[in-house]
């Protein structure tokens, strides 16, 4: 579904990703993991299209990165919300799905049935700037689900949100993911990182690990994927 190859990504003078080479399965989540500055974000951004590696290819669905017709098909959701705070979340929605050209009737329905997923149909009516920051994070969840795109990438989608409703997020995702989505997801949190199929472990911009948590775990003999992590690194 996504073939990352020998990615290198220089920003100035810094290195922030070197040789990264990934080949990500279709209708599976997987998780990035490492510590803050380890170049997650720099990542999720060129698989996006958003950005572009200093050298090496992204291939999406068999197409070499970036490509309008592609980044079309994948949702992103950043890590700094990107919303119009002076548009109600309905008319923020409403703008992004617009976009994607979907049917009128697609679109409305679409609009609702995100908007319930991540709580906010109360809210649907009130300017954005009047969100808490956990309201701005699943609005923008809400903005990257509203088209179905077949590829997700998700950078720390549930900073700010409780555990209650990241627990039924996750098991959306699930869902999703099941229904053909393939999942990129950016998180620090261990529970989180259990749920998804794949991992790849980075640190300072090299991927040092790769695997199911399962099969990271058994092959550092670790009980833990901060263990294993450490062990890796
Ligand atoms: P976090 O978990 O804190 O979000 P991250 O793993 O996502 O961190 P990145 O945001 O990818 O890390 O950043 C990796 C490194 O690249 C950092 O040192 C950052 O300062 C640097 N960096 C990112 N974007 C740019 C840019 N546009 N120009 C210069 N340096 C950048």
């Amino acid at each position: 579904c996504i073939r990352i190859e020998h990615v290198n990504k220089i920003f100035g003078k810094k290195q922030v990703l070197y040789d990264i080479t990934l080949d990500i399965p279709s209708s599976k989540i997987i998780g990035i993991l490492g510590p803050s500055g380890s170049g997650k974000t720099t990542l999720v951004k060129i698989i996006a299209g958003i950005d572009e590696p200093t050298d090496g290819d992204v291939y999406v669905l068999d197409e070499k990165m970036p490509k309008l017709s592609i980044m079309n098909k994948i949702g992103y959701m950043a890590q700094a919300d990107a919303l119009y705070g002076e548009l109600t979340a309905i008319e923020n929605l409403n703008f992004f799905a617009s976009m994607y050209n979907l049917p009128r009737e697609k679109k409305k329905q679409r609009i609702n049935n995100v908007l319930g997923l991540v709580n906010l149909t109360d809210f649907s009516k009130t300017q954005v700037k009047h969100f808490s920051g956990g309201m701005k994070r699943r609005l923008s969840l809400a903005i990257a689900l509203v088209h179905e795109p077949p590829i997700l990438i998700l950078d720390e989608p549930t900073v700010g949100i409780d555990p209650i409703l990241r627990k039924s997020i996750w098991e959306e995702l699930r869902r999703i993911c099941e229904s053909g989505t393939t999942i990129i997801v950016t998180t620090h949190v261990m529970d989180e990182l259990e749920k998804c199929d794949m991992l790849g472990m980075i640190r300072e911009g090299k991927l040092i690990a790769v695997g199911s948590p399962e099969d990271l775990k058994v092959r550092s003999s670790t009980s833990s994927i901060e263990e294993a992590f450490l062990y890796y690194g």
